[in-house]
């Protein structure tokens, strides 16, 4: 029997313990073996009782489960040609040769990395002396799936991130919250969420609560007194800032929340407070989007692992236009990185005063 193994890698998103689920059950399904890795490349460098056999029932209640009940580290060893060289050993003395990987743009890339050096790996092993011939002769080649599990929405190529919509509903029920007391006592809150490199999280949020002003990174405002209007003259009783973490102003410089929560108290007068949602917005159980997407394409993941030719580009499971699809991995992750590059480029100050000079015209 064919055997795939599932691994979990990067920051931790609900709805990846769904993911495993659909691998593992559609694995069994196609009449494979399914074989999950724990704490993610750290798992597969290790070997050991880090990779063991799921069956169906193993899985059972997994769908609704936040975090990762498989784990997930960040593994320096993986990132070096050594600690893949072991990784391919304990995979080749497992009987693994398919591997789904879930996680961000970071553990994708390196799931690249190691499918394009599987043939060299197998013959360093054997010219070590570490694995024979007939050992690796089954295996020559490696096929990886990657499916995107990040609470951050910060892949191109595809709507949703697994994840993403879980931490969304997350932040909604905390602005509601804050929503509350604010109204209350006629006050402002500064409320930071995830998003170091990508606003989308945060944008998603100010939309979905009715945020009063966004800071996301890739649309850097000018520090400049837009934030004016007089809102208690409009009836309004609370205001709600929302700023991802990594907002930044037209030089590149980090817009910390208390800089805006100082705005919001010299400028506007409003007694301001600042929340910084952290770690809560990744807990508890995925919501319903969440349990919908991980188990489309957990299956979906299967399925193109399966049909892999080997001369086929690594393939990552994507949705568009509510239809799952395949994406060539890499194609994804470099559109993703491109992306960053022009929000940290040294000609993005100019770039936005272009883009302001034409909205005025
Ligand atoms: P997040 O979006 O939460 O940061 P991520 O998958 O991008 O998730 P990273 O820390 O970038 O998180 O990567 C996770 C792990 O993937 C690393 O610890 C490392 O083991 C592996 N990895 C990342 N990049 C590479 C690479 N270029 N080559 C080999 N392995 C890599």
């Amino acid at each position: 029997k064919r055997r795939i193994g599932v691994l979990t890698s990067g920051g931790d998103a609900p709805g990846m313990n769904g993911a495993v689920r659909a691998v593992v059950r559609m694995a069994i399904h196609c009449d494979c073996e399914a074989y999950a890795v724990f704490e993610g490349y750290e798992g597969l460098v290790n070997g050991g009782n880090m990779i063991r056999q799921l069956h169906w029932e193993d899985v059972r209640g997994w769908l609704s489960r936040g975090g990762t009940l498989i784990g997930s580290a960040r593994c320096m060893a993986f990132r070096e040609r050594a600690g893949r060289l072991r990784a391919a050993k304990n995979m080749i003395l497992r009987g693994i040769d398919a591997l789904v990987v879930c996680g961000g743009d970071g553990s994708l890339t390196g799931a690249d990395v190691f499918r394009a050096e599987w043939p060299g790996l197998l013959s360093d092993l054997v010219a070590a002396g570490e694995l024979t011939q007939e050992q690796i002769a089954p295996y020559t080649v490696l096929n990886i799936v990657g499916l995107v599990g990040s609470i951050d929405n910060d892949m191109s190529g595809t709507d949703a991130t697994i994840g993403c919509y879980s931490s969304l509903t997350r932040i909604c029920d905390a602005v509601d919250d804050v929503f509350d007391t604010a109204f209350s006592h006629q006050r402002g809150f500064v409320i930071e969420v995830m998003g170091r490199h990508c606003g989308w999280l945060a944008l998603m949020s100010a939309i979905s609560t009715g945020a009063d002003w966004l800071f996301i990174p890739e649309n850097p405002p000018r520090m400049d007194g837009r934030m004016r209007c007089n809102r208690k003259e409009r009836g309004k009783r609370r205001t709600i800032v929302i700023v991802a973490e990594g907002a930044q102003d037209r030089h590149l410089n980090k817009i910390a929340s208390s800089t805006i929560k100082d705005i919001l108290t010299e400028r506007l007068g409003l007694d301001t407070r600042t929340t910084v949602l952290g770690h809560t917005q990744r807990g508890g159980a995925a919501c319903a989007y969440d349990r919908w997407l991980s188990t489309l394409q957990g299956v979906e993941a299967v399925r193109a692992v399966l049909e892999m030719s080997p001369q086929s580009p690594v393939p990552v499971i994507t949705i568009r236009e509510n239809k799952i699809m395949r994406t060539p991995l890499m194609d994804a992750v470099q559109a993703t990185k491109d992306v960053t590059a022009k929000i940290h480029a040294k000609d993005f100050d100019a770039a936005m005063n272009e883009r302001d000079a034409e909205f005025k015209e």
